[in-house]
């Protein structure tokens, strides 16, 4: 049998080569029938078990996080409350009463049926989390059945195969010997994916048909993966074998320089320092952020924490999610974006009508009007967190000043709550994202009010070029670099310096090497990105002069279109 490849879905970077170990979680008990009458007790023992799991789960956490491993225990706190989320056990409870299944096969189907109902949903963050739940159910029918805990499956160096991994699981595998990881199954954005990309781990998910194919071979043959490409090679030749090795070692000479790097200050060739800072969606992102060299958190989009559950988190979860990310910055700023969330995500608590327009809708701030309290606990939780180190708060989608006022509102009530209760908090700074142009347009009325404004561009170009941000057949039409966009941050860069606040940036223009030599010639010299952008940015603003990039940014002011702006910047990118 010669050489075969399987192609998937690229989901960490890097490349491995080595022998391949099938990893499958233990064989789950299987479910029977509950006898007549003992329902009520059969009830009883699924809570009793879920809160063991809780238990187990938070010791686990505390464990890991012992250990320096903050994102696992991350995981793992948020695998606990969905132990002990109702949403999960009285459907479980409902099964038993209503099918007269057993608490085994009972928390089996409430999982899947949870699951299948995460996975349904159109949004790749929620249906990513489906594992998650179908790993707490499983958890809690292992200790239903009396089971033992997992062994140790990776007792040497393998690159490990899998229908799909279950962030337990991963955590579970000694990480030194984890070499690859290949999935059947799961998304860029489930749990395996994060950790594979925060450790370097190089992943593929999505592998259709590897396992079959391995099983054909046998486990004497070899495979090869590139995490950045997506390719899996099974018994690569020797010529193949070779470009893998090869394409290896050009990853580890590029993090070697990374690294090397990361201390380096991003100072333009005249002197300008630009503030480089990372964008996360969970505290778990925040130590390999800070490793990159960012210099705090411009945007921690807290999302994360809101969805895929029942009820809103509570305060005590928010704080300690977001103490976890101000811990981990010892000292560098932690800008927390309050919830932005709207009709086109549905929450179980949050019932809103059907909108034709979500994304024009009741999303994000707008919101507080209708549910104060939801950001006004967001906001004591930020606030009690300051005590850690220094937190910035800024609102999504600020369409005007009298949205600032409303923040400003909920934030004194938050403080007044918690002075009242005797509650010590931090200082804390409040702002806006910049996202809407109306916000820009008469910026100079109301700028004064707050401590800083940041441009989430994201949604400024879909607001500005009328461009749906997720609407693939419109790729032509969408690029932050258009005249029209950078003349509003201009604007905005303009109003900032006259009231005297500070600008950033933390839409994905501000990772992108050429947009972001605009933006400093725009005269934004703060900007936050996702991490692993960090170096290139790193590099072309050390490469550049701010004379120059302001030359060009007012000669971009008046291009006729994205790709003739885009060209003069591109074109000051270091070789
Ligand atoms: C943006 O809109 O640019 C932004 C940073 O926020 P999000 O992508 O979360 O909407
Ligand atoms: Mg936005």
């Amino acid at each position: 049998m010669g050489m075969t490849a399987v192609h998937g879905v690229p989901a960490a970077p890097g490349v491995a080569r080595g022998s391949w170990v099938h990893v499958r979680r233990r064989d789950l008990p299987v479910g029977g029938r509950v006898t007549p009458g003992g329902e009520e007790a059969e009830a009883a023992r699924v809570r009793d078990a879920a809160n063991r799991a809780a238990d187990d789960l938070m010791a686990l956490s505390e464990r890991v996080g012992a250990a320096g491993h903050e994102d696992e225990a991350a995981i793992f706190m948020a695998h606990a409350a969905m132990a002990w989320d109702p949403t999960l056990i009285d459907a479980a409870v409902a099964r038993i009463s209503g099918e007269g299944e057993d608490g085994v096969a009972a928390i089996q189907a409430a999982g899947a049926s949870v699951a299948a109902m995460l996975a349904a949903l159109d949004d790749p963050i929620l249906s990513a989390r489906s594992a998650d739940v179908i790993d707490v159910a499983d958890r809690i029918a292992r200790l239903l059945a009396g089971l033992p805990a997992e062994e140790d499956l990776l007792p040497a160096p393998a690159v490990v195969v899998a229908d799909d991994l279950s962030p337990s699981l991963t955590a579970t595998l000694p990480r030194e010997h984890i070499l690859g990881i290949v999935l059947e199954a799961g998304s860029p954005t489930a749990h395996a994916a994060i950790l594979a990309r925060a450790y370097g781990i190089p992943a593929v998910v999505g592998a259709h048909g590897v396992l079959s194919l391995l099983a054909e071979r046998g486990a004497g043959a070899e495979l090869a993966l590139d995490g950045a490409t997506g390719e899996v090679v099974l018994a690569p030749d020797a010529a193949t074998a070779a470009d893998f090795d090869a394409r290896a070692e050009r990853v580890r000479e590029s993090r070697a320089a990374d690294a090397s790097e990361a201390s380096l200050p991003a100072v333009t060739l005249d002197g300008v320092e630009v503030t480089l800072l990372a964008n996360i969606g969970t505290p778990a992102e925040a130590a390999p952020a800070r490793a990159l060299g960012a210099r705090g958190v411009g945007l921690f989009r807290t999302e994360f924490l809101f969805l895929e559950r029942s009820t809103p988190p509570t305060e005590d979860e928010q704080t300690a999610a977001y103490h976890e990310a101000v811990a981990a910055f010892g000292g560098d700023p932690v800008t927390i974006r309050l919830l932005d969330i709207g009709g086109d995500k549905p929450i179980p608590y949050l019932p809103m009508p059907a909108e034709d327009n979500p994304f024009l809708g009741v999303r994000a701030l707008r919101l507080a009007h209708d549910r104060p309290e939801l950001f006004v606990t967001q906001l004591r939780a930020c606030y009690r967190a300051a005590v850690a180190g220094p937190v910035k708060v800024m609102a999504p989608m600020v369409a005007d000043a009298g949205d600032a006022a409303l923040l400003l509102e909920l934030a004194a009530r938050a403080r007044s709550e918690l002075a009242d209760a005797g509650v010590p908090i931090g200082s804390v700074d409040l702002g806006v994202m910049l996202e809407i142009p109306s916000a820009i347009l008469a910026a100079d009325s109301w700028f004064e009010e707050i401590a800083f404004a940041s441009l989430g561009t994201n949604d400024l170009t879909q607001y500005t070029l009328a461009v749906d941000r997720g609407n693939p057949a419109l790729e032509r039409y969408r690029d932050a670099m258009h005249p029209a966009v950078l003349r509003l941050i201009a604007m905005a860069a303009d109003s900032a310096k006259r009231a005297g606040i500070s600008l950033s940036v933390c839409g994905e223009m501000g990772g992108d090497p050429a947009a972001a030599l605009a933006l400093v010639g725009l005269g934004v010299t703060q900007l936050s990105m996702g991490a692993a952008s960090l170096p290139a940015v790193r590099r072309a603003i050390r490469g550049a002069s701010t004379s120059a990039l302001r030359e060009t940014a007012l000669l971009a002011l008046h291009d006729r279109s994205a790709a003739d702006a885009r060209a003069r910047f591109a074109a000051l990118l270091p070789a």
